[in-house]
């Protein structure tokens, strides 16, 4: 309602005076209120914070309230020139013109007058342009017109829009803002939503990427179809996403509903959405996203690699790894991003229930080359560890990192994962949610993918919460690292009821990089620094982490997709021990 408010204050140019509204109080009850006036056009009043701001650096801010950072709604004009390179945008299917199907009364009189006082020919705005010097084809709608209801013509300038990036094989990046389906045009409304819905779905299956950015409000039949099918999903804060409406809800099922309900921070909690960006930094974030589809799929290697160090004399036995893998200094994933990669951007969300922070997924720059990344991750101090249930995923994170496999599969892209886990999380909740099935559907889309994958276990690799992102065309481990069918805690609690001979276990249970080569299901043996309170652990673990990436990058250049998928199955095909009863082993 406030917010309204203020758009009528927009509306009219704030016309020659603004208004503040202050009581006087009398002992202890207002007697009387009166009105008074602010500079007319130096001064706005935010209706979400009451705050009085100043009126150049609202705009300025591109309608972001300074005090509250509440986002207020964008022109799709302003959109346009917020984030499009100027005189980029060429504008297609200006034509189009929605009839009165059902020959609603009035609807084309309404029709007639938005077009007239807003220039806007539907809801919808759709054309192509860069972004940061990077070609993609944009629709951007129009809360102005009709509450950026979907009927015929939004539905067919978004299909045109699909069809035309297919056809230059270019990006697809929306901005959605609308009430849902548009009613005066009936079932024709409705059916639009398959109609985009299906657009979005040949252009990905092509192998396309789509970009949605919802902003506010999206709502109903366009949450409910393309706004929703974005490989990538980015929103504003604070906005409000939903399918029913609030007071539906609330009608129905007679109850309080939660802070933050459909709020944009609600839905990536609850793993719809990747990020949620700042109107300050959507251009530079969109850019980032262009800039990583046009990046090269492997590295040019050119001749011979770079030479990693060599590996030390390692002689410390499992129990004394798993000594070094505990350490409290030991880099983490948050330690390597930054410095084995040259831009990582986070994704967030399985698209089902939630986002699990134990795994991290992401896409990333190494040496130029765009890459998907996925990882364990486990926090450096007690609070952050809590926060990430010590690297142990939930479902949840399985699902995010698969949903991460089958974009990287679609988009040709290599994946690389870093493996450091006890093993996934164990509890009442991720049973019931399917815990095995997700760990099963990672395993399965690793056997299909056709890219590569590299994985590096950089700490303990324990169980099939580890595997579940662990099956690769190179295995390394750093040298320290261990990779066990369960922890040895675990191994220990299991077989001998007693975690205290941890130790024990790790000796026997042949999980160390040197055993793990001995069984063909280690590749590479990554050097670490051989004093484990090196203050540059970080750096130099990521400097070989970087080298031997960029190096498999170089080697894997000019491989099919499909040849990097047989050679994972050639690979597994070999990692089994056994005696047939003839008497011959197998190895
Ligand atoms: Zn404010």
């Amino acid at each position: 309602m406030s917010e309204d408010l203020f758009r009528t204050f927009k509306k009219r140019r704030l016309t020659e005076v603004f208004w503040q509204k202050r009581t006087i109080h009398s002992e202890d009850k207002p007697i009387y209120s009166y009105q008074q006036i602010v500079s007319d056009d130096l001064w706005l009043k935010c209706p979400a914070c009451q705050g009085i701001i100043f009126k150049a650096s609202f705009e300025k801010a591109n309608q972001v309230c300074p005090l509250c950072q509440k986002h207020y709604r964008l022109t799709s004009a302003e959109r346009i020139e917020l984030v499009v390179d100027e005189g980029s945008f060429v504008e297609t299917d200006a034509d189009l013109r929605s009839k009165n199907p059902l020959e609603f009364a009035g609807y084309d009189e309404k029709q007639q007058d938005i077009r007239e006082s807003t220039g806007l020919s539907d809801a919808i705005i759709t054309g192509k342009g860069t972004i940061g010097g990077y070609p993609a084809f944009i629709g951007v709608m129009d809360a102005r017109y009709l509450m950026g209801s979907m009927g015929s013509v939004v539905g067919e300038k978004l299909c045109r829009l699909f069809e035309n990036a297919g056809r230059e094989h270019l990006p697809v990046i929306t901005f959605a803002v609308s009430g849902g389906a548009r009613m005066q045009e009936g079932m024709l409304s409705l059916m639009q939503m398959a109609r985009t819905a299906a657009a979005v779905a040949s252009f990905k299956a092509a192998g396309g990427f789509y970009l949605s950015v919802m902003t506010d409000p999206t709502t109903g039949g366009v949450t409910a179809s393309f706004a929703s099918l974005g490989d990538i999903i980015l929103a504003e804060p604070d906005t409000l996403i939903g399918f029913a409406g609030r007071r539906v809800i609330e009608g129905t099922i007679a109850e309080q509903l939660p802070d933050g309900f459909q709020k944009a921070e609600f839905l990536k909690k609850h793993g719809f959405l990747d990020q949620i960006v700042s109107r300050a930094n959507m251009k530079r974030t969109l850019a980032g996203w262009l800039a990583f589809l046009a990046s090269p799929k492997a590295l040019h290697s050119g001749g011979a690699g770079t030479a990693m160090p060599p590996l030390s004399q390692n002689s410390l036995k499992a129990s004394e790894r798993l000594e070094r893998i505990h350490e409290k200094n030991r880099p983490v994933i948050d330690d390597y991003l930054g410095l084995v990669f040259d831009d990582a951007m986070e994704i967030h969300g399985d698209r089902r229930y939630a986002d699990d922070p134990a795994m991290y997924a992401g896409a990333a720059l190494l040496d130029g080359c765009g890459v998907f990344v996925l990882g364990h991750r486990k926090g450096r101090n007690i609070t952050e560890n809590t926060r990430v249930h010590f690297g142990m995923p939930h479902p949840e994170g399985y699902r995010k990192a698969n949903r991460i496999m089958k974009l990287a599969d679609r988009l040709g892209r290599p994946l690389v994962t870093f493996v450091d886990t006890p093993g996934a999380y164990c509890g009442v909740g991720a049973e019931e949610r399917g815990q095995g099935e997700a760990i099963a559907a990672c395993l399965s889309d690793l056997a299909t993918l056709e890219t590569p994958v590299f994985v590096i276990v950089t700490g303990e690799g324990g169980s099939g919460g580890a595997l579940a992102i662990g099956v690769g065309n190179r295995i390394a481990m750093l040298e320290n690292a261990l990779y066990s069918v369960i922890s040895p805690r675990g191994f220990a609690s299991l077989l001998w009821k007693d975690p205290a001979r941890e130790a024990e276990a790790a000796d026997c249970l042949k999980i160390t990089a040197e055993d793990l080569t001995a069984f063909g299901i280690c590749d590479d043996v990554l050097p670490e620094p051989e004093d484990p309170n090196d203050a540059e652990w970080a750096g130099r673990m990521s400097a070989v982490i970087r080298t031997y990436l960029t190096n498999m990058l170089s080697a894997y250049d000019g491989r099919s997709g499909a040849a990097a998928c047989e050679e994972r199955a050639r690979k597994l095909d070999r990692i089994a021990i056994f005696r047939e009863s003839g008497g011959q082993n197998n190895g």
